[in-house]
C-alpha cells in the first residue's frame, strides 16, 4: 500500500511540536504492516539546506502564480517529497511565524498550496509513475486536501484527517474563498463555510474519509462543548468515523540507553547512573548541589499548558525542598513570571527560554520528575519520553495524559503498575497537591524506583498503535 501523509513540519528536518515528532516516527512504524509512506512537506530554507541530495520528479506549471517544483528525497529513512516554490516557503522566519513572532500575512495560501499540490499528486499529475492508495493529512495546514481531491480527479481515494490540536483550525475571512481555487459550491456548510468564514479544519473534518486523533480519551472530549472548541457539533455528526490513536515516541532517538545528546546513558536495571546528567543539569541550570527532586519542564509556555498554574506554585516547590527548571518559550507575561521566580530563588529555580533539542534531552534524563499541568492535552509527547527516561511524569487528567499515565494511588502502587501521578481538577491546587504527593513518594527511594522502573517498562512505542493506522487504511481501501 503507498500513503501519501502531507504535513506542515516533519523530524528531523523542521519542528515546532509533537506533529513534527508524529509525522517523522509514523513511516518507518507502518513499513512492517507492508505500507509505504511518501511524506509531502513545503520547501522551507531549513529543509531545503538539509536535504543534500533531491531531484526534481515533477511540478505544477501554476499554482496560485507561480510555478512551482516537485522535489524528492530521501532523510533518516524517509522518503520525502518537498514542494519548493520560493514566493511561498523561502522566508526568514519558521514555518508559521515570521522573525518577529507574527503570523505571515499569506499563511491561507502557503498551505493551500500545500494541500492543493497533495491534492494534484494524489490525481497522478504531478509525480509521473508515483500514485497513492491513500492520503493522510494532519491538522489544519493540509486539510484542505481532501476537500481539493473532492472537486479533482481523485474523488474516490479515501483519505484520512488526523487532529493534532483542534485549537488550531485555521479560520480565515471570506474575503480569502476567492483565491483558493475552489469551486463556488465549496462555500457551503458542506465544505469550508464556517459562520461566514473559510474554515480549514473545518472543511477537512467535512469531506475527509475517516478523522482520527492521537489519543482515545481526547476523541471523546472533543465531541464536548468544553473541548470541542466549536467543532463539536460537526464531530458529533461524524462520529462513526472518529476514532482516537495514541502515538508513540521514536524509541531510537529517545533512549536513554544509547541516547548520544546526553552524558551518562543508563538503563532500568542502572537508574544510580542518572546522578551524572544531573550533575550536569545543576551546572547547565546554576543550581545548588544538595538533594531533593529536581521537576522539569519542557513546553511552549502557553495557557493551555497552564503554565500560569505552574507558575503559582513555584514558591511551594521550594518550600517543600524540590527545585524547578524550565525550558520553553511563548507568552511573555509568563515567561516574566517565571523568570521572576528563579530571580527569587536563586539555585532552586533555572530557566532556559528558547528551543533547545538537547537540552531537552539532558532534561529527561537527569530529572526526577516532569511536570505536565496542561488544560487540554490531545496527547502529549513529554510524558511518553519522561517514561521512557526514569522522569516520572506528574500530569493533568486530561487527552492523552490520562491514557498513557498510570497514576500512583494506593492500588496501583500495590499492583505494582503505577507510573506517574495525576490531577483533577487542572488548578494551582490540584498541582500543588501532586506536587505534594510525589515528594512524598520521592522521599521512599524504594517506591520511587519502583515507579520509575515500571514507567520505562511501559509500552510507549510506535508497534500497536502503527497497527491500528495500519488496520484504519486497510478498511478505508477494502471499503473503497
Ligand atoms: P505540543 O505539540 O502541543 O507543543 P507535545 O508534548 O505533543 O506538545 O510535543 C512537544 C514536543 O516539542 C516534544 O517533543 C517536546 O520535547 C518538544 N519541545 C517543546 N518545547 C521545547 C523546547 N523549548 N525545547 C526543546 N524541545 C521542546
Amino acid at each position: 500500500m503507498n500513503v501519501l501523509s502531507v504535513a506542515s513540519e516533519v523530524y528531523p528536518l523542521v519542528k515546532t511540536g509533537g506533529l513534527a515528532d508524529v509525522v517523522g516516527a509514523l513511516p518507518s512504524a507502518l513499513l512492517p504492516h507492508g505500507i509505504r509512506v511518501r511524506t509531502l512537506v513545503p520547501g522551507y530554507p531549513a529543509v531545503l539546506h538539509k536535504l543534500k541530495k533531491k531531484k526534481a520528479v515533477g511540478g505544477i506549471d501554476n499554482l496560485f502564480g507561480h510555478p512551482a517544483r516537485m522535489l524528492a528525497a530521501e532523510y533518516d529513512g524517509l522518503d520525502l517529497l518537498v514542494l519548493d516554490q520560493p514566493e511561498l516557503y523561502a522566508r526568514d522566519g519558521g514555518p508559521y511565524l515570521d522573525t518577529t513572532g507574527r503570523d505571515y500575512p499569506d499563511n491561507f495560501r502557503r498551505f493551500a498550496a500545500l494541500s492543493l499540490a497533495a491534492a494534484e499528486i494524489a490525481g497522478d499529475s504531478v509525480v509521473p509513475g508515483w500514485k497513492p492508495d491513500l492520503v493522510h493529512v494532519h491538522d489544519w495546514q493540509t486539510a484542505l486536501t481532501p476537500v481539493y481531491m473532492r472537486f479533482g480527479s481523485a474523488a474516490d481515494m479515501p483519505t484520512v484527517m488526523t487532529i493534532h490540536n483542534i485549537a488550531f483550525q485555521g479560520q480565515f475571512g471570506a474575503s480569502v474563498f476567492p483565491e483558493l481555487s475552489l469551486p463556488p459550491e465549496a462555500f457551503s456548510m458542506q465544505f469550508v463555510e464556517y459562520y461566514g468564514d473559510v474554515g480549514f479544519l473545518k472543511g477537512g473534518l467535512q469531506t475527509a474519509t475517516a478523522i482520527t486523533t492521537v489519543s482515545p480519551s481526547y476523541a471523546q472530549e472533543i465531541l464536548t462543548p468544553e473541548f470541542g472548541m466549536g467543532l463539536e457539533g460537526l464531530l458529533a455528526s461524524r462520529v462513526g468515523s472518529l476514532s482516537g490513536i495514541v502515538n508513540g515516541i521514536d524509541a531510537a532517538t529517545w533512549n536513554p540507553e544509547t541516547d548520544p545528546l546526553i552524558p551518562q546513558n543508563y538503563a532500568h536495571g542502572t537508574l544510580k547512573r542518572r546522578a551524572a546528567n544531573r550533575r550536569v543539569l545543576e551546572e547547565r541550570f546554576g543550581l545548588d548541589k544538595g538533594p531533593g527532586p529536581i521537576f522539569c519542564v519542557i513546553s511552549r509556555l502557553t495557557w493551555q499548558k497552564g503554565i500560569d498554574l505552574l507558575a503559582q506554585v513555584t514558591d511551594d516547590i521550594v518550600a517543600l525542598g524540590g527545585k524547578l527548571i524550565v525550558l520553553g518559550s511563548g507568552d511573555a507575561a509568563l515567561e516574566g513570571a517565571l523568570m521572576a521566580a528563579a530571580s527569587r530563588h536563586r539555585g532552586h529555580i533555572g530557566m532556559v527560554i528558547g528551543y533547545d533539542e538537547p537540552l531537552s534531552h539532558l532534561m529527561q534524563a537527569g530529572s526526577d520528575a516532569i511536570l505536565i499541568p496542561s488544560r487540554f492535552e490531545p496527547c502529549g509527547l513529554t510524558q511518553l519520553y519522561g517514561l521512557r527516561y526514569g522522569c516520572v511524569p506528574i500530569v493533568a487528567r486530561t487527552g492523552g495524559l490520562t491514557d498513557t499515565v498510570i497514576d500512583a494511588n494506593e492500588a496501583a502502587l500495590a499492583a505494582r503498575v503505577a507510573t506517574g501521578f495525576q490531577f483533577q481538577p487542572v488548578t494551582a491546587d490540584g498541582l500543588r497537591l501532586a506536587i505534594r504527593r510525589a515528594m512524598h513518594a520521592y522521599k521512599e527511594p524504594k517506591v520511587w524506583a519502583r515507579l520509575q522502573n515500571q514507567g520505562m517498562k511501559s509500552d510507549v512505542s510506535w508497534a500497536k498503535s502503527a497497527e491500528r493506522y495500519a488496520s484504519l487504511y486497510s478498511g478505508l481501501l477494502a471499503k473503497g
